[in-house]
């Protein structure tokens, strides 16, 4: 049945009663954009830049190294949207010539666009040569920063953008509880956000992502993180803008669904995972989803948020 079901999963993401949810991919550079076609990606939802800088972590990648990926990566999605991560170096992906050796909380230092504004250059070369790379292509091109936390980070950004010549839309992630408590004020800078709920979680909840001992609270069914989503997705409803999630969350099809009844626009997971996502979240309308997703905001831990989602879906 299961197989089945996948097999007749095709097509854009939606819920029965079609709701569109764009269902689009996490990737890390061209070899991964095959199975993201092939799985029906409606697109690109995050695309993590750091492998072009994992070669060599002594200087950053030249101009037209970074112009050549990019290209390959957009031309697979042609009048599809691709939304590309500028760097997001440090801490869980620390880097030799960005990233400060002796912080004693690397996570909490100069991580993601707080490098980046230390080392404009840097950003300057990334957003040029993505600029290039998207010229006379009609893919619909959406940049973000990792680690916004305010809107002075978020105008830092968008300021960057703009003097790159960039014709894109500008973004920001949402991985800080502090932009998810003032989504709206950064709003005013940027056209959308995306949800990295990998760091959201390790933020709101004081865990790190790396330390296993902590996994409880890393869990993304947490009734604090679908709060900080819905705070995020509610902004973004309110401005008339898109707010997508691309952190694991979205992976998880029954979760999927409660993202959905909470306002999320679109979905970005690894490809593997889209057929189930697309299947799950066919199978119910918008106003059950919300519904799951009140039960599940309702409850007291992750297990109980779950549980609750599960039985509104399954009618129980
Ligand atoms: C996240 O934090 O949820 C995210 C998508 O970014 P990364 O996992 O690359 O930090
Ligand atoms: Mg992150």
């Amino acid at each position: 049945e299961r197989r089945a079901a996948l097999a007749a999963s095709t097509g854009p993401g939606a819920t029965s009663d079609g709701h569109k949810v764009p269902l689009l991919a996490n990737v890390g550079g061209p070899a991964d954009v095959p199975a993201a076609v092939e799985a029906g990606a409606e697109g690109v939802g995050l695309f993590r830049t750091e492998f072009l800088f994992l070669d060599d972590s002594t200087k950053a990648p030249s101009e037209e190294k970074q112009v050549e990926a990019y290209r390959a990566v957009l031309e697979a999605f042609p009048e599809g949207r691709v939304v590309v991560r500028v760097l997001d170096a440090g801490a869980d992906k620390p880097l030799d010539f960005l990233t400060p050796g002796d912080e004693p909380n690397p996570a909490l230092g100069v991580r993601g666009l707080r490098s980046l504004l230390e080392h404009p250059d840097v950003l300057r070369t990334q957003l040029t040569a993505l600029a290039k790379a998207a010229e006379g292509l009609p893919v619909y091109l959406e940049v973000m920063a990792p680690m916004v936390a305010d809107r002075i980070d978020a105008k830092a950004f968008a300021d960057a953008c703009r003097e790159a010549g960039l014709q894109a839309k500008f973004g920001a992630m949402v991985e800080i509880p502090s932009a998810a408590l003032r989504a709206r004020s950064i709003l005013q800078e940027v056209e959308f956000l995306s949800l990295g709920t990998n760091d959201l979680a390790q933020y709101a909840f004081a865990a790190d992502r790396q330390v296993g001992a902590v996994s409880r609270l890393q869990d993304p069914w947490q009734p604090a993180l679908l709060d900080l989503v819905a705070l995020s997705a509610e902004a973004a409803s309110a401005e008339g803008k898109s707010c997508g999630v691309c952190g694991e969350a979205a992976s998880d099809p029954l979760l999927a669904c409660v993202l959905t009844g909470l306002g999320v626009t679109s979905l970005s997971m690894g490809a593997a995972s889209i057929p189930y996502v697309r299947a799950t979240l066919g199978k119910y309308t918008l106003a059950q989803c919300e519904r799951a997703a009140s039960a599940a905001r309702a409850a007291d831990s992750a297990e109980e948020a779950r549980k609750a989602a599960q039985a509104v879906l399954s009618g129980e």
